[in-house]
């Protein structure tokens, strides 16, 4: 299936330069296993020194940076084969990307009626906010919005909002300007990676729900 939502560039480069946290970059890494296209610019990125960002001042030199980043592109390289290996997961009752092969993952705990959660632990990462979300077939999920930035990579099933569509190998960044009301495909429950960046809370109806549960 074509893969139609991406980490956005920015995102690439934070994840070349290692600053982006590690919720975050293991969403990023198991949207990376399935998607030639990033792993193919984030290759890029890598080769131009993703490190330097960190001692550049803002807004001039990060147009220039731009600039020579999509010469780069120009002239990238053919991707690289899939190394996709899922792993089975039977208590879960999924099978699991590769990148998530080192993290503990718990079991499925009730977070609404048709809506479960699995904490994630990444190793040496105690602190990062990051959970499996399995919602049921049809499930409408409440209306919410975002503080911060949220990742989001569907492992199965389909999610439908006011953006768009979303299949197994999308990715969906969030930030603050996003106010969406989720929608699981009707045709089987849904499970997706996400992960909280930060200081992220959500707020609304849904944060109401997850917080006490997941101690965000
Ligand atoms: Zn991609």
């Amino acid at each position: 299936m074509t893969i139609t939502h991406h980490p956005s560039d920015e995102t690439l480069m934070r994840m070349a330069s290692g600053t982006l946290s590690a919720g975050p970059a293991l969403v990023v890494s198991v949207h990376l296993e399935g998607c030639a296209v990033c792993r193919n610019r984030l290759a890029n990125f890598e080769a131009m020194g993703g490190a330097i960002l960190d001692e550049m001042p803002p807004a001039p030199l990060a147009a220039d940076l731009f600039g020579r980043t999509m010469e780069l592109l120009d002239i990238a390289p053919p991707p690289r084969t899939s190394e996709r290996i899922t792993m089975k997961h039977p208590e879960l009752g999924l099978e699991l990307p590769r990148a998530m092969q080192d993290c503990e993952i718990g079991p499925w705990k009730w977070l609404g009626p048709g809506f479960q959660w699995s904490k994630i632990k990444i190793a040496g990462s105690p602190d990062a906010k990051v959970m499996l979300l399995k919602g049921r077939a049809g499930l409408h999920l409440p209306a919410h919005g975002h503080t911060g930035l949220e990742f989001m990579q569907i492992l199965s099933g389909s999610l439908v909002d006011e953006r768009g569509l979303y299949f197994p190998g999308d990715l969906d960044e969030a930030d603050d300007d996003v106010d969406h009301r989720p929608v699981v495909g009707h045709e089987s429950d849904c499970v997706c990676l996400a992960a909280l960046e930060g200081d992220t809370r959500l707020h609304g109806l849904l944060g109401r729900l997850l917080r006490p549960f997941v101690g965000f």
